[in-house]
């Protein structure tokens, strides 16, 4: 007999969501090996944005059901996780955006989210810093909102534990052992763990890890930052979370100040096989001058928020997303290796898909159909891929650049 069921490899945000989900289901004897310390990699850093309507319709189902879940861990677990539900509004300057933003209110009605066409003048009464003379258009999601992306990941992680799932932080899967085509079990420092399934949500390693078992993933680590202003009364209190796709950045409040996101025209990647194992141990933005970054970015910012060229910037956070050359997730059976499942490269949307990627990935581990239909998401998409290539690699950034956009005019 096995030891495990289900062991998955990583202990962020969607490791601890497959294991709840499992654990719902009860599905048997789950384990969660995490070599460093629970959620202490991407799911620490993110800005943790709840945008319920995304460019496609799967996506927009996935993050609909995170937003669900997070009522339902606050009541499981007694407290609550602190879903600022803010709203969020959405601005259109170009023909290119507005038509995005008439298929975002098309696509929230076909899932029922709450979506209101606002007047730029009642957006700047909700988010006053804001210059309006360029929007067109103004969406206002009043259901969508932010969290704090570690208090997610440890209530997945605290719930699965509570349901009877094994979370061991500080031990590393070294291998995938694969018997006559099928997974058959891990191994760690301490040995060989035999399991039925084994699911690769290693975050920005997971290709390391599928390419133990001989199979490239398509993707590769990205770098997402933010800034964050200090406590200021000029961004109001707890004001929308702001979209600004015609300057490809986002705002949001944070303990009285702003946080502001960019994404960049061609942002740094990386090659995962030189990323070392403590996410602690590395910056993203090494050799490189972060203010030079937000400078580069000012003016297109300013058009919205003129403000940025004064603001007090008080805090730079990075980190590294996976993404792909799509913009969609990995998600499910990795070809030739039978019951092995990946869960990964969320481009930048993790948080948010969370609760539906741990839904989806139980259903395939207990070998049934995915109540959503991931198939878009497949790791074989692409065909044969090289994702340590730089070619592949600046694909995959070119799909940040691109991130919020539904018509991809580069
Ligand atoms: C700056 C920034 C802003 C972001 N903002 C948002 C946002 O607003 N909304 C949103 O939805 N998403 C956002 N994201 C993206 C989001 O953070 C990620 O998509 C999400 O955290 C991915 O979760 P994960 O569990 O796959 O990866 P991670 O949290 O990186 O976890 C993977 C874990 O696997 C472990 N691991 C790797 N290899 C092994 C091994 N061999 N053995 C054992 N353990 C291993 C690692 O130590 C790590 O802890 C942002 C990301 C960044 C960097």
């Amino acid at each position: 007999m096995t030891a495990y069921d289900h062991v998955i490899v990583g202990g962020g945000i969607l490791g601890a969501s497959i294991a709840y989900h499992l654990a719902c289901d009860g599905a048997g004897r789950i384990l969660v090996l995490e070599r460093n310390a629970l959620a202490s990699a991407a799911s620490s850093r993110a800005a943790g944005l709840i945008l319920q309507v995304s460019t496609n319709d799967t996506k927009t189902a996935l993050i609909k059901r995170t937003r669900r879940i997070i009522d339902i861990l606050s009541d499981e677990l007694g407290e609550d996780i602190g879903f600022h539900a803010v709203g969020s509004l959405r601005l259109a300057a170009s023909e290119a955006r507005i038509e995005d933003l008439d298929g975002m209110a098309a696509e929230a009605e076909r899932h029922d989210i709450p979506f209101e066409w606002i007047a730029p003048e009642e957006a700047r009464g909700r988010a006053p810093w804001l210059d309006i003379a360029m929007v067109r258009k103004v969406g206002f999601l009043p259901t969508d909102g932010y969290v704090d992306p570690y208090l997610l990941s440890m209530a997945y992680a605290r719930a699965a534990r509570a349901r009877g799932v094994t979370l061991r932080p500080n031990t590393a899967v070294a291998d995938i052992l694969v018997a006559d085509g099928r997974v058959a079990g891990v191994t760690t420092a301490e040995g060989p763990i035999a399991c039925e399934s084994v699911i690769d949500a290693a975050g920005a390693w997971a290709t390391l890890l599928a390419a133990r078992a001989g199979y490239a993933l398509p993707m590769a680590p990205v770098r997402s930052h933010y800034w964050i202003t200090e406590p200021d009364s000029a961004y109001g209190g707890d004001h929308p979370v702001v979209t600004m796709p015609d300057a490809s950045a986002y705002t949001r409040p944070d303990v009285g100040g702003l946080l502001l996101g960019i994404q960049e025209k061609n942002s740094a990647t990386f090659d995962a096989r030189d990323l070392p194992e403590d996410p602690n141990a590395f910056s993203p933005t090494v050799g490189e001058e972060h203010w030079d970054r937000l400078a580069e970015a000012s003016d297109n910012v300013g058009r919205f928020f003129p403000g940025v060229h004064e603001a007090r910037f008080a805090n730079y956070i990075a980190g590294l997303s996976a993404y792909t050359p799509d913009g969609k997730i990995v998600l499910g059976p990795v070809p030739g290796i039978d019951g092995f499942l990946a869960a990964a490269g969320c481009c930048g949307s993790g948080i948010a898909l969370s609760a539906g990627i741990g839904a989806a990935i139980a259903d395939l581990a207990q070998g049934r159909e995915p109540r959503y239909d991931i198939a878009a998401f497949r790791p074989d998409r692409f065909g044969t891929v090289d994702p340590f290539s730089t070619d592949f690699r600046d694909r995959c950034a070119a799909s940040r650049a691109t991130k919020s956009r539904r018509v991809q005019r580069l």
